[in-house]
């Protein structure tokens, strides 16, 4: 028993807690010390002592009564694109610099222990706010007002994005877990980057109700740990309806997603997209996923060859609609209701303009002037509405591919990690790398990255798996099942 505290998972934290070996305020203290250690990694933005003991002395007290929830005690970060009441959410813009949620997003409330008077949730403590990129368009973490986050494996190196912070966090033992959004990405990349283990449930199991909003019809939340059976924990307690506060929330009831973990694979069909494999694909990434799939194949799996044939197509589609819904949601931020308004103006107009484009980013203000342009009278045919017709092969395409094999695999990204400022002002570069995660995005389809191994210079691999609708158990259960074989999920960078 001397492993220390960073080094647990959710559910060995959770099992420790629960027997009284030690308290949620001493795991919390310790967290709150070692995240000061590693400041310079950049993945915390807010953190509060005072708020962070409160809630773990409150699940000291659930867990004293005896009948405390699965969770309780166990600390969480979150990505500061889920409002909080108990400290500032920022979604990594200089807009809303300082700015203080009078409520606790769906996802968060269903984690935590909930406020006094207020049905708590999974009993979780949290430790603060993660960076991320502005508004969660990136995918490297370097479009955050508040710095770039480093990747623990390689500090010269991103970690990946919009989810960085998040990833980073946890790779570096500074949280146990975390969550994060993948719009169109943003937890499988970062995972993936990062070597660790991250899911994005269907769309709509998740409400989105307290998520600032970037892309409505996309953006989705999900867990990010260590292991499959920590996001399993996790995913169980973020999920189910939220009708009254998120019309596109799913009539689903809440599902114990540890039940199905431990399944056989004997006779699992494994599709592998014949576009994930193709050119654009660097040599080491294939060989670590080659690795993985030999490991499922030993597990009893087969493995069949699938077609995705409108892939290509998942990036400029993607890139018109996200862009079009962005321009659409970033309209509230003028300056009047809340957030940041530029010091001088002349007139109404003028303060518009100026609070606009000093308090958004240059990535932000590119997709806004896009998503603004592709809704124009006129160019709306040709290019949203088109878009959304592609969107629509692209999500039958999956449903012909779900007649042969039972879930998907392939890379997450086409290369490992690369360095800090490597794409420097070409964010076409960003957009490019995009392209494995993006189909299962646009056609709202749960996927999740699980570590697969080392590519170059050490630097972690991740395995994507996609599943049909509703499928996160089946997900669950392969990356479990990869994990109880490998040892690729308990490597850590070094020094940490
Ligand atoms: N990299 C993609 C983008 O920049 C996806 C981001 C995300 O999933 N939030 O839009």
């Amino acid at each position: 028993m001397t492993q220390p505290l960073h080094d647990l998972t959710v559910a060995e934290l959770a099992t420790r807690l629960k027997a009284r070996d030690v308290s949620a305020e001493e795991v919390a203290r310790h967290f709150l010390a070692r995240s000061q250690t590693a400041a310079d990694l950049g993945a915390y933005l807010a953190m509060d002592e005072e708020a962070t003991l409160a809630q773990a002395r409150a699940a000291d007290a659930l867990l004293a009564a005896g009948n405390a929830p699965a969770l309780a005690g166990v600390p969480i970060a979150h990505k500061d694109i889920f409002v909080t009441r108990d400290f500032a959410t920022t979604a990594g813009s200089k807009m809303l610099a300082d700015y203080r949620s009078p409520f606790d997003a769906t996802v968060v409330r269903r984690l935590g222990v909930g406020a006094p008077g207020q049905t708590g949730g999974a009993g979780m403590v949290t430790l603060g706010k993660l960076n991320c990129d502005e508004f969660a368009m990136g995918s490297a973490n370097e479009n955050s007002a508040y710095g770039v986050v480093k990747n623990p494996w390689d500090t010269a190196r991103v970690p990946g994005g919009s989810s960085g912070g998040s990833a980073a966090a946890v790779a570096a033992r500074l949280t146990p877990a975390a969550t994060g959004t993948d719009t169109g990405g943003s937890i499988r990349q970062p995972a993936s980057f990062c070597g660790i283990t991250g899911i994005k449930p269907t769309y709509g199991r998740a409400s989105r109700y307290g998520m600032v909003a970037f892309a409505s019809s996309l953006d989705q939340a999900g867990p990010m740990a260590r292991t499959a059976e920590d996001c399993a924990l996790l995913l169980s307690a973020m999920c189910g309806p939220d009708l009254d506060r998120d019309s596109t929330s799913l009539d689903v009831p809440a599902e114990d997603f540890t039940r199905g973990l431990s399944g056989d694979l004997t006779g699992l069909r494994i599709g592998l997209p014949t576009e994930f494999f193709g050119d654009g694909l660097d040599a080491d990434v294939r060989a670590a996923i080659d690795a993985a799939l030999a490991e499922l194949r030993q597990l009893g799996a087969t493995v069949v060859d699938i077609s995705l044939p409108r892939t290509r197509l998942a990036i400029p589609v993607y890139y018109v609609l996200a862009a079009a819904e962005a321009s659409s949601n970033l309209s509230r931020f003028d300056g009047v209701k809340f957030g940041f308004r530029a010091p001088d103006y002349t007139d109404l107009e003028d303060m518009y303009k100026k609070t606009r484009s000093q308090g958004f980013g240059d990535e932000v203000q590119r997709r806004i002037m896009t998503g603004t342009y592709v809704l124009s009278h006129g160019y709306y045919d040709a290019y949203y509405l088109q878009a959304q017709k592609v969107r629509r092969l692209i999500a039958q395409d999956f449903q012909q591919a779900f007649t042969q094999c039972d879930v998907i695999a392939g890379p997450v990204a086409p290369s490992v990690a690369w360095g800090l400022g490597a794409h420097g002002d070409d964010p076409l570069a960003d957009y490019l790398a995009d392209i494995y995660t993006l189909p299962a995005s646009l056609a709202g389809l749960p996927g999740m990255s699980v570590p697969a191994g080392f590519g170059a210079a050490g630097m972690p691999v991740g395995l994507q798996l996609i599943g049909n609708y509703l499928q996160e158990g089946r997900l669950l259960n392969v990356a479990h099942r990869l994990q109880q074989a490998t040892d690729w999920h308990q490597r850590k960078p070094n020094g940490i």
